[in-house]
């Protein structure tokens, strides 16, 4: 839940200028929902999801995601709400030295799981997303959409309540584009996961979401049910 959240960055170069990246946003994502965030390059998508997993503070307003201010935790319990709320990115953000099964691991590790645990988990991970035989490749053998499963695998390991995914498919062809979509709807449905995505494609939002909003310019001017926002003239 965001109430009355903005977000202002003040430019270091140039000084008394700021930029209002979210500007008096006010949304409320239900547990469960598959919630898009759409608009132009620069609306401010990026900055509100970041604000999602603490990742930004907001400057004004609250940012409560299960029950926590996300604005007001820091250190132990930042990390601990960090688990629940995990990430996925454009360029997938893979760790070019380790293999599959080893970037999946690596969230385990931190979390201190012990190794036994951690193997049995990677293999779950790894039939969930469909890598099975791929375990010991590295990034680089893999396809755009292989890495993208491995990014996803990663950031379900320690079974978190939200999935933000910036941009997740953007890098990908169409077809692949719509495989990942399809895995993520899979997973919703599977785990109940809250998915929170955003995009700037029309396409995708209309392929897996159920509600969206709609961002320019710092400020969700729409919000609603897919087919409401897009059928008016
Ligand atoms: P989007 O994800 O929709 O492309 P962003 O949230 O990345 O939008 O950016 C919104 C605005 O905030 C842009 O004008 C951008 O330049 C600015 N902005 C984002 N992050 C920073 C930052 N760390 N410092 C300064 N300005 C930023
Ligand atoms: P893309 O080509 O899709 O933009 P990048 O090459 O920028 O992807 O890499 C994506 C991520 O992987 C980045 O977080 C980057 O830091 C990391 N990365 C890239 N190359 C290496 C490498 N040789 N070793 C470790 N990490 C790497």
């Amino acid at each position: 839940t965001l109430n009355d959240v903005s977000k202002t960055f003040t430019k270091t170069f140039k000084k008394g200028t700021s930029i209002k990246a979210v500007d008096h946003v006010s949304l409320s994502i239900e547990q469960g929902e598959i919630f898009g965030i759409i608009g132009y390059s620069g609306a401010g998508k990026s900055t509100l999801i970041r604000m999602l997993n603490g990742l930004e503070k907001p400057t004004k307003g609250t940012v409560k995601v299960a029950g926590r201010d996300m604005g007001a935790i820091k250190g132990r319990e930042l990390r601990e709400a960090r688990k629940e709320v995990s990430m996925i990115f454009q360029h997938f953000n893979l760790l070019w030295s380790r293999t599959v099964s080893e970037n999946i691991e690596f969230p385990l590790e931190i979390a201190k799981v012990p190794k036994k645990k951690r193997k049995a988990r990677v293999q779950e991970l790894i039939k969930l997303v469909g890598l099975e035989g791929r375990e010991d490749a590295y990034p680089s053998q893999l396809s755009g959409g292989q890495k993208q499963r491995v990014g996803i695998a990663r950031a379900l390991a320690n079974n978190p309540k939200v999935l933000l995914c910036d941009e997740a498919t953007s890098a990908l062809d169409p077809q692949t584009t719509d495989d990942i979509l399809d895995l993520l709807v899979d997973i919703n449905k599977r785990l109940g996961l809250t998915i929170v995505l955003i995009t700037h494609e029309m396409h995708v939002i209309r392929k897996i979401c159920h509600r969206v909003a709609v961002m320019e310019l710092g400020k969700v001017v729409e919000t609603g049910q897919v087919l409401d926002v897009f059928k008016k003239p």
